[in-house]
């Protein structure tokens, strides 16, 4: 279960195993994923289910739940399918990031908790995903600049500009986007990983202020390991070495 940078990753380090066979299963909302070795499958199960007819049909031996840490649904889905399936689950989530000397932030605990928090005339820059945006609609005597991986058919809301484009890794092109808009408010989720976090340390560089949604208090199921190469381990742990010639 993917949509992940570490996903994707896994699926290259698994894929290149004869042994195995890796689906990889999208939910389908960027129109351009990143190439993705094995077989990939695209959108809902059609909830628990739906996900639970897939894992008996395609006989899956162990579901890795490596999808973002934001996506709640699916990873509740995918915990209650596996186990009414009875097929092996791992739960792949990246730590959150810390705050360190150059960089703090503000934490708070949800969007409604954000939003209160905006002051009137600030800029702020949304890195959020698309489905949360459309709650600052309401918010008055503010600037949003809003970063969208897709052009979106219309603007989330009337009165925001949308930057296209995934974020950058590079803590200068983030900076150079922040100060191009004049923006005084960063507003991001604690995400984790290495992709996103150029943004907060831009942002800190500038001295702009940052809102940072913590994770959500979701029940996280164990087994649950933090690394690619622990996914990897684990299976190596779990499974019984097959020789190619066993394998369908
Ligand atoms: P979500 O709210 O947890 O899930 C909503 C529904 O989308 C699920 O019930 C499921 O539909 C379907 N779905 C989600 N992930 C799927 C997957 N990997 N494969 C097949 N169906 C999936 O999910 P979300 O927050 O919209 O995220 C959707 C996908 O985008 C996830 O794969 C996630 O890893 C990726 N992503 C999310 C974020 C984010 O900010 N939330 C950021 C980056 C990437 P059914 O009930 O019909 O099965």
């Amino acid at each position: 279960m993917g949509g992940t940078v570490e996903a994707r990753q896994l699926a290259e380090r698994l894929c290149a195993d004869p042994r195995l066979h890796i689906i990889s299963s999208l939910a389908g909302r960027t129109n351009q994923p990143a190439s993705l070795p094995g077989e990939v499958r695209v959108g809902g199960f059609g909830g628990i289910e739906g996900l639970v007819g897939f894992l008996r049909e395609r006989k899956i031996a162990l579901l890795v739940d490596a999808t973002h840490p934001f996506a709640t649904q699916i990873s509740e889905n995918a915990f209650e399918a596996a186990m009414n399936a009875e097929v092996d689950r791992i739960t792949l989530l990246r730590p959150p990031w810390r705050q360190n000397e150059n960089c703090r932030w503000k934490e708070f605990e949800n969007l409604e908790a954000v939003i209160g928090a905006l002051p009137r005339g600030a800029s702020a820059f949304l890195a959020l995903g698309s489905q949360y945006v459309s709650a600052f609609s309401r918010c008055g005597g503010i600037e949003f600049i809003i970063r969208m991986a897709d052009e979106p058919v219309k603007p989330p809301f009337a009165s925001c500009t949308v930057v296209t484009g995934l974020p950058s890794n590079e803590i200068e092109k983030e900076q150079a986007l922040l100060a191009e808009h004049g923006i005084t408010h960063l507003v991001c989720r604690n995400s984790g990983g290495n992709t996103g976090f150029a943004k907060v340390e831009a942002a800190c560089n500038l001295g702009i202020k940052v809102l940072m949604i913590s994770r959500p208090t979701y029940s996280v199921r164990e087994p649950l390991v933090e690394t690619v190469e622990s996914v990897v381990r684990f299976i190596g742990d779990a499974f019984p070495r097959r020789q190619p010639m066993d394998l369908p």
